[in-house]
């Protein structure tokens, strides 16, 4: 055999060590050739003496990397030995070829890596006091002027518990001003354990008997069971909210426990509240655990070992959980598939549903996805075979959807209406508060309110480093929240002088004070970024609300996902139009996504509900048909659109975005970029830009973004692969970053 066929293997003996380049050069002996494939597990000499090891290909190739008769050969393959790792590693490759990173990168999401790490110490700062007679100390505090502690007591107040960091950054409270605090009783400062598992774990168990299916729950359960004897395709649940997917769900694992496999279930971080995680406990007891993005990785780490080991057969998490590193994994059910949440956002920019079906197939497993509002994209799918369709149509127990009132709001303001709530919500409101039944006010945004503007000229205040409007809070900065970024108030535009400046569109605190005067005796709680960000406030907010301790939830875009409140029969949607001329291609789907899934939080108890939908385009197809909840027929004219339009499912769209400090030089490479792609792009495909991004620069980084549009999606992977040799070999592109999104 001639020397340049040779081929060398990448062998790593320990995958769990966090620098996954230390992996060592070794010869594949002819006799091996056709048995060494990446991810498999190879026996090979270590170390200086006579002593071997068994270690994991992760890569093959024929350039040695150093002298060639150092290089020592592999001495044999293990038959049998297909290790969890190897089908891990078989997956990191996968994902490397499909999203276009690193073979480490894809390693590294894909295997937990061990890592020495210091044990965080966090400590907390909390209220002890009742709040009372904190508010008469506060009162006291404020007349002395002890600002800081004004400060402290203020946001305590709202929250019970911060961060102590947050104290001491962001809030400037001394750490003599909270010694003396401590001291007299009024707060306490503890350090909080990291590794402690979460408080609804800790419950005492009672395993609750399973519900009988309904005959239609029964027919999606068999035929599901049926689509796995058979063909085996992902299949794809579609039931409106309260129609019973969940109980769909835990039969489906239950059969898939008996058969000693195990199951992994990934739900959008937002919605791994304690509601849901006690239900599947209440049925599975301890064999069901949780993951979530706030472990570190030392402790992502330990829990994957545990698992491993079969301490529990069922996982709960968001993305990062599809890769539990199960022994014999039968199953992984993605909810809400439809959640933006499931693309990651760093290399490998990986989707978890298509990389949930490729695990699946190398370890021969089930994939089930479901949701009341299904993307686009799987329900394309559905419709050419490729996925098994099944229908929940009705909610248990029959209970009727709410009633759905579209409000014009350009007529209110006709009518001299300029608040933020028709006349029909508040008035619907107001018999809530006298039936004492609870209400959901939902509302796209953040803060207190919008941008500021200019009255006289226009002009909107905008961040000088990311090129998005500064948003108003109350403590009267104006904040960018990309970056951070603060500036005092402005009295005057500073484009034209003029003092006819201010905020016009309304934040959740806004509508806040707004209700307060509308309806004095209302209990109200507002939930958004900024009351839920000390630990479990988010859990704590929704816990409170449920037991009634107030009649009114305002909130953003959390609180439409997954929860029972059976007590509330009113839902307004503020502002259905915020979401829907943002500029993406996806915008009609989310808002009508949003509102559907708004819409479903009333009346899921004994009562029924009614949900208010206030819009300036009230014709607009993805409202009207959220208002009927009629998928099929936005289903039908969002098709159309794409088509048109050529976007996703109907073609295949990737944006290639390009950031650099300069911005001329990226203008310039992006430019070379596009005619090169032009050179080799087939008759149907279509370039797009380059232009600057939504959000032109973060963080002083500019950002342009260069769109391909092809028909075939193999075309579209191979202008893929020749973009990043063209940016690899160019010096043109130095100092520039790429990223790639394929149909995202
Ligand atoms: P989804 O997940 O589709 O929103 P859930 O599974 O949460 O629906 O069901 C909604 C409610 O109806 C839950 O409180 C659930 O316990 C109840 N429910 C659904 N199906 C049944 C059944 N077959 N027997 C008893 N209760 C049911
Ligand atoms: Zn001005
Ligand atoms: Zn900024």
């Amino acid at each position: 055999m001639s020397l340049e066929k040779e081929r060398y293997a990448d062998v790593i003996v320990d995958v769990t060590q966090a620098s996954m380049d230390r992996s060592y050069q070794y010869r594949i002996p002819p006799e091996l050739e056709n048995k060494v494939r990446i991810g498999c597990v190879v026996r090979i000499p270590f170390g200086n003496g006579k002593r071997s090891a068994e270690g994991y290909v992760l890569n093959i190739g024929t350039e040695p990397r150093i002298a060639r008769d150092r290089i020592k050969p592999i001495l044999e393959v293990p038959d049998n030995r297909v290790t969890i790792e190897s089908k891990l590693i078989e997956l990191a490759l996968w994902m490397k070829t499909t999203y276009g990173s690193s073979l480490n990168n894809a390693l590294k999401t894909v295997l937990p890596v061990r890592e020495k790490e210091k044990h965080a110490v966090r400590e907390e700062v909390s209220l002890v006091w009742p709040e009372k007679k904190t508010r008469v100390l506060l009162e006291q505090y404020t007349r002395r002027h002890y600002a800081a502690k004004v400060r402290l007591l203020t946001a305590l107040l709202k929250t019970n518990e911060l961060e102590k960091s947050y104290v001491t950054g962001t809030l400037k409270i001394t750490p003599e001003s909270l010694r003396s605090l401590e001291r007299e009783g009024v707060i306490s400062v503890r350090s909080a354990d990291l590794t402690r598992t979460p408080d609804d774990l800790q419950e005492p168990e009672e395993k609750e008997e399973p519900c009988i299916l309904t005959a239609e729950q029964s027919r999606v359960c068999s035929g599901i069971l049926r689509e796995w004897e058979g063909a085996n395709r992902p299949c794809l649940i579609r039931g409106v909210t309260g129609s019973g997917k969940t109980l769909v769900y835990m039969d489906l694992m239950e059969k898939v426990l008996k058969e000693g496999r195990q199951v992994i279930l990934l739900i959008p971080e937002i919605a791994l509240s304690w509601q849901n995680v006690k239900r599947f406990r209440s049925r599975f007891g301890n064999a069901v655990t949780i993951l979530n993005s706030k472990m570190s990785k030392g402790e992502r780490y330990d829990q994957f070992e545990r698992l491993k080991k079969g301490e529990a057969q069922i996982v709960i998490g968001p993305r990062s959980a599809l890769f539990t590193p199960f022994p014999e994994l039968g199953l992984i059910i993605i909810d809400e598939e439809q959640e933006s949440s499931y693309r990651s956002e760093n290399a490998p920019r990986y989707d978890a549903r298509e990389t949930a079906l490729e695990r699946a197939r190398i370890e021969n497993a089930h994939v089930v996805f479901g949701s009341a509002t299904p993307s686009v994209d799987s329900v394309f799918r559905c419709r050419e075979g490729r996925y098994a369709g099944f229908l929940l149509e009705s909610r248990y127990g029959n209970a009727d959807l709410p009633a759905v009132h579209v409000e014009d709001m350009r007529e209110e303001l006709r009518h001299g209406n300029r608040s933020i709530l028709s006349e029909a919500l508040r008035k619907a409101i107001s018999e809530r508060l006298a039936r004492k039944e609870q209400t959901i006010l939902f509302l796209n945004r953040r803060g207190y309110s919008g941008f500021i503007s200019c009255r006289s000229c226009g002009e909107v205040i905008k961040c000088p480093h990311c090129d998005v409007s500064l948003t108003f809070h109350t403590n009267g900065k104006l904040v960018c929240h990309y970056c951070g970024y603060e500036i005092g108030q402005v009295s005057r535009c500073p484009s034209c002088g003029s003092p006819y400046i201010g905020g016009f569109r309304a934040g959740t605190e806004k509508v806040e004070a707004e209700l307060h005067r509308f309806f004095p005796e209302a209990g109200i709680i507002r939930m958004d970024a900024d009351t839920t960000r000390k630990k479990d406030g988010y859990a704590r907010i929704l816990r409170s609300f449920a037991s009634g301790e107030a009649d009114i939830l305002v909130g953003t875009q959390m609180i439409v996902k997954g929860h029972d409140f059976p007590r509330v029969t009113l839902v307004g949607v503020l502002a259905a139009d915020l979401s829907l001329f943002v500029s993406d291609y996806r915008a009609a789907e989310r808002t009508y996504q949003l509102l559907v899934q708004a819409v479903g939080r009333a009346g899921r108890g004994d009562l029924p509900g009614e949900a208010y939908i206030q819009t300036y385009h009230p014709d607009h197809y993805s409202i009207r048909a959220a208002a009927k909840q009629d998928y099929d027929a936005f289903y039908d004219e969002e098709m159309l659109a794409r088509e048109m339009m050529h976007y996703p499912p109907a073609c295949n769209l990737l944006a290639i975005h390009g950031s650099c400090a300069d911005e001329q030089r990226l203008v310039v490479a992006m430019g070379h970029l596009k005619r090169y792609l032009i050179r080799n792009q087939s008759r149907d495909t279509v370039i797009i830009g380059p232009a600057p991004e939504n959000i032109r620069k973060i963080q002083d980084i500019y950002r342009q973004v260069l769109y391909v549009k092809e028909p075939d999606e193999e075309r579209i992977i191979r202008l893929r692969r020749l973009a990043e040799k063209f940016i690899e070999i160019n010096s043109g592109f130095n100092r520039m970053m790429f990223q790639y999104d394929l149909n995202a």
